[in-house]
């Protein structure tokens, strides 16, 4: 999934919140990750190249999150639009209860290997999605309650196959980001993680209704239909959205994908940072309120 280089080792703390950051992640594939936590300055030794006999291996039978910026970055490269591309290379992943769908990187049917991978790699390295920039090295996210903030830590993952681990090369964990350009992807993705994180860390005795995960879906996935929900329905009537802002929208989907998180952040956590709600809009609603008829049973209540 990459290629390498180096630095020097300095021991880390062994963790076992392994567990407790990646609840989601099945056990067979746990006890993968090496169970120590890393830091930036951490190091650990690899190199990936055309010569190791495990070469393309780890592109098959793999589950690839697709960030909104992943798909932005082949989009590009392959020239397709959000349509296409999701009908091409994505699935919807299945929606665990309460958490919100996210699009899966699909791999071939029958031989279970990623569409990008060839001969000789990947065909889309230079826009490869965040999680082949990362690998062998995992991002460990936890969300604190409370406002305390987020906490990340990183780890190894460690897979027989893998005979990177065997070379002779040694990186620290942040020289192998930037190397990879993980850091960019990091930041692009930043948004979409911590609402991705927000929803997870609320259980799933909160609820997402199915109209809302269905617009988080179409907001994170494909930008054009966005816009088209932002310009083409009553939104720009119901919340407060300023002349340089649509303008900006209209044209940049990075703009674009970060306005839709300021939204969504407001529909699904009623964040203070999200949209305002345009004041005509809050009377028409209380109106729209008053007017309705009670339920027949409050009807009977004296
Ligand atoms: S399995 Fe490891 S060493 Fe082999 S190609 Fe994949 S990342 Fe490189
Ligand atoms: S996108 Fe490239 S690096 Fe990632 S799994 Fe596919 S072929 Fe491998």
């Amino acid at each position: 999934m990459d290629n390498s280089q180096n630095s020097s080792h300095t021991p880390a703390p062994p963790v076992r919140d392994i567990d407790m950051a990646l609840p989601e992640v099945p056990r067979e594939v746990r006890n993968v990750l090496h169970p120590v936590r890393l830091g930036g300055t951490d190091t650990f030794k690899f190199r990936c190249h055309p010569g190791v006999s495990c070469f393309n291996e780890c592109c098959s039978k793999i589950e690839i999150i697709l960030t909104p910026y992943d798909m932005l970055r082949l989009r590009r490269r392959l020239n397709l639009d959000a349509e296409a591309f999701l009908y091409e290379y994505a699935d919807p992943s299945l929606n665990q209860k309460g958490q919100l769908p996210m699009a899966m990187l699909r791999m071939d049917a029958s031989t279970g290997k990623c569409p990008f991978n060839t001969p000789e790699g990947c065909s889309v390295y230079e826009d490869r999605p965040v999680t082949c920039r990362y690998y062998p090295i995992g991002l460990a996210l936890m969300h604190k309650q409370q406002s305390e903030g987020d906490e990340s830590f990183y780890f190894l993952i460690k897979e027989d196959f893998c005979k990177g681990h065997l070379e002779d090369k040694q990186w620290s964990v942040a020289q192998w980001r930037q190397d990879q350009g993980s850091d960019g992807y990091d930041q692009h993705n930043q948004e979409w993680m911590d609402v991705v994180l927000r929803r997870r860390t609320a259980g799933d005795t909160t609820g997402t209704s199915l109209p809302l995960s269905e617009m988080f879906y179409m907001a994170t996935t494909n930008p054009e239909a966005f816009r088209r929900f932002v310009f083409d329905s009553s939104f720009l009537r119901r919340y407060e959205v300023d002349e340089e802002t649509a303008k900006l929208i209209q044209e940049d989907d990075e703009a674009l994908i970060a306005f839709a998180f300021r939204w969504l952040k407001g529909a699904l956590f009623g964040s203070r940072d999200g949209l305002s709600v345009r004041r005509e809009a809050m009377e028409d609603l209380k109106q729209r309120q008053k007017n309705r008829p009670l339920p027949a049973s409050e009807e009977s209540q004296p």
